[in-house]
């Protein structure tokens, strides 16, 4: 998860959602409540709220990715718009810009109606989630301190641990290692250089083996906390932006 930013509410959504409310609110108060409304008279009530033009909004200020797993849509179905705090128990949010989020099918399934009001969890477009996971190996984890408690419930809300992230993470991992070893070639080969137009040369290719790596921890990039936290603890990368500096 990554720190995302809310892009303006869309046009679609400030001059209907007001509409889109009203109609909704005297449903409520023809069955009384808003699970007693006919599933399909509920259905149509509510479905604008997956506007093209929402989604649309949604999943550009999420660069195309879920805003809990950081999948991309062909890892984890299509992108949905998501309800921070579930329609079905504040349906006076249902249409309100603050509370959409973009999240692939499996992290919406696996969230369904949970309580944020009541058991609070993290959302990335509020809060900069850099300090609140860590990974081990292909493993999330809560990070111990004062956040440990929002962290773990996150982590279970979403279901962010287990066989669903920890192949492609696995995958990527593979990559990472990979060009983690292109690098340590790169820097020994730099090393190794007898002459200057060795030296320019093989700098040259040392920084785009860091480029390359580096692209893997972009936020438009796929699972990008994951690669950014490897990145972090890679002794040979961390060795090679030292010597890229100093030069
Ligand atoms: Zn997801």
């Amino acid at each position: 998860m990554i720190k995302l930013d809310r892009l303006p509410e869309p046009a679609i959504l400030s001059s209907e959602g007001g509409k889109w409310l009203t109609a909704l609110q005297s449903a409520i108060a023809k069955y009384g409540s808003y699970k007693l409304i006919p599933e399909q008279e509920r259905e149509s009530l509510v479905a604008h709220y997956r506007h093209r033009q929402i989604q649309a909004i949604l999943s550009c200020s999420s660069h195309g990715k879920c805003a809990f797993c950081e999948c991309h849509p062909a890892e984890g179905g299509y992108l949905q718009v998501e309800h921070f705090q579930p329609k079905s128990i504040y349906p006076d949010m249902t249409f309100e810009w603050s509370n959409l989020l973009p999240a692939c099918g499996p992290c919406n399934i696996s969230k369904s109606d949970h309580d944020t009001t009541k058991e609070p969890i993290l959302n990335p477009y509020d809060t900069d989630p850099t300090g609140y996971f860590d990974f081990e190996g292909i493993s999330v984890i809560a990070k111990t301190g004062a956040n440990y408690t929002i962290s773990k419930r996150t982590i279970e809300v979403f279901s962010l641990e287990g066989i669903r992230l920890w192949k492609p993470r696995a995958e990527i991992l593979i990559s990472l290692k990979g060009f983690a070893q292109a690098i340590e070639y790169a820097l020994k080969d730099l090393e190794e250089a007898d002459t200057q137009t060795k030296k320019t040369r093989r700098l040259r290719r040392l920084k785009e083996a860091l480029m390359t790596i580096e692209s893997l921890a972009l936020p438009n990039a796929k699972f990008s906390a994951f690669c950014k936290s490897f990145l972090m603890k890679c002794d040979v990368y961390i060795e090679a932006k030292k010597v890229v500096s100093a030069m």
